[in-house]
């Protein structure tokens, strides 16, 4: 006979192991399944294979300040209740080692290893059965279900053979890294039940520039400083992050740029303050003033990486001189470029290089309490495969951890 669970979770990273230890934990008969061979890739190279795990900042009853999605709001219910510090308890509970390391974002002190083996034992701890490597082939609904009830019931056929459960999770994570095995597998089945999709694209991911556009700053390549940098819209929807920025052969990266990536609208321009703090217009206005003899690129390596200097200067004759001989109106140019330099990438790294997919399943299909979706009774959608994305900085753990949660929560009360 087809074997039958409480839950079949399908996807066994962040999300996926989360949410079947709880519910395992809470008396469920819980079903694992993952493509992979090993589980939770993702959380394995995550943070320079620290994983930063969350955020401490994150402030549950204003999700829009670290989240991005159409409906930001969406994300608080879960959010409020599995907080940062309901998971940093658990990581006291199995003593793994752990550091804060900037602004708020919390690392494993040895390897992200610790937390994998931590979520294993969790899911051990709840009985957890786990089918790895398996592929699902299909997945039907039935409403009349075998064990009697009328909630209906899921039949999902794998290569391991069929097994039904009365509720199922889809936590097959976004469409980054394809090659640790990201695939399109949770959107396709949403529009199988027919729910509506938000277009998905890469988010915290660095941007790419046109190549002869791009000619003078190639050089820059390793080049990282502190930067403030935002979106070229108007005041309405303006983000602005103070982080550092990485020259790259092909353009910008580092962590202000993945930032702003996840609020970035092809076609549109990037703002750049390469000198954020400094009034550089002023401080060069005082040092002509001065009658100083050094070179402008010399004069600004004072407050910018002299590479950095040498290479704008180099762009204009009027700035290969001496600071006392430039005129003004260069002087003021100069300033202005470099605290409002505009650039309007051409695209991005795409899938291969970015750590999220922006968009993906409609938060308006799922209630925000259970991640259940409105329409279809016992189907459920946790993590990253859900329109809501976080900052970089733990953000993302963190929905994961308090998605897999409401929706365990719910589970164990059907
Ligand atoms: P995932 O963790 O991606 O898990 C999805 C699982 O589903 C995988 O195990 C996959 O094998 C499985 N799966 C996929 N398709 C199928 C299928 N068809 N059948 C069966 N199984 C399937 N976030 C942070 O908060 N902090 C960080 O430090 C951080 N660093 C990152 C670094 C990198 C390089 C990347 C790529 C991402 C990083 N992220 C970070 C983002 C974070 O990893 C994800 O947001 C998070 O893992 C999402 O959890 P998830 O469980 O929804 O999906």
């Amino acid at each position: 006979t087809t074997p039958f669970f409480d839950a079949v979770v399908i996807g066994a990273g962040a999300a996926g192991l989360f949410c079947a230890a709880q519910a395992g934990q809470r008396g469920l008969r819980v079903l694992l399944i993952d493509h992979a061979t090993r589980v939770a890739e993702k959380i394995r190279i995550s943070g320079g294979g620290r994983c930063n795990f969350t955020n401490q900042e994150l402030d549950a009853t204003a999700p829009q300040r670290h989240f991005v999605g159409a409906n930001p709001q969406f994300a608080r219910s879960a959010l409020s209740r599995y907080t940062p510090q309901d998971f940093i308890a658990l990581l006291r509970r199995h003593a793994i080692p752990f550091h804060e390391k900037h602004k708020g974002q919390l690392f494993c002190d040895r390897s992200a290893e610790d937390l994998i083996a931590m979520l294993l034992a969790e899911c051990a701890a709840g009985s957890v059965q786990r089918w790895q490597p398996c592929a699902v082939k299909n997945v039907a609904f039935s409403a009349a279900s075998p064990d009697g009830t009328s909630a209906g019931s899921y039949h999902i056929d794998t290569d391991r053979g069929p097994v039904t459960a009365r509720s199922l999770v889809i936590a097959t994570g976004g469409l980054s890294i394809p090659k640790i095995g990201a695939t399109d597998f949770g959107y396709r089945l949403a529009q199988q039940f027919g729910l509506p999709l938000v277009e998905r694209r890469p988010g915290l991911v660095p941007l790419t520039f046109d190549g002869t556009a791009w000619a003078p700053y190639a050089q820059l390549s390793g080049l990282a400083l502190p930067v403030a940098i935002s979106t070229g819209l108007g005041k309405k929807g303006r983000s602005t992050f103070h982080e550092d920025l990485l020259f790259t052969h092909r353009g910008l990266s580092g962590p202000a740029v993945l930032q702003i990536s996840s609020y970035w609208q092809p076609g549109t321009p990037i703002a750049i303050d390469l000198a954020p703090g400094t009034d550089l217009q002023d401080a060069l206005r005082q040092g002509k003033a001065r009658q100083s003899r050094r070179l402008l690129a010399n004069e600004l390596a004072q407050w910018l990486p002299a590479r950095l200097a040498d290479a704008w200067c180099a762009q204009d004759t009027q700035w290969q001189r001496p600071l006392a001989e430039a005129a003004d109106r260069a002087l003021s140019r100069l300033g202005e470029q470099l605290a409002h330099w505009q650039v309007t990438p051409t695209g991005t790294e795409g899938y291969r290089k970015a750590e999220v997919t922006l968009g993906g399943v409609d938060t308006r299909a799922l209630s925000q309490h259970t991640l259940e979706c409105k329409a279809q009774p016992g189907l459920y959608f946790i993590g990253e495969v859900v329109d809501v994305t976080g900052w970089l900085g733990g953000y993302n753990f963190q929905w994961a951890w308090a998605s897999a949660h409401a929706c365990a929560q719910a589970l164990a009360a059907r």
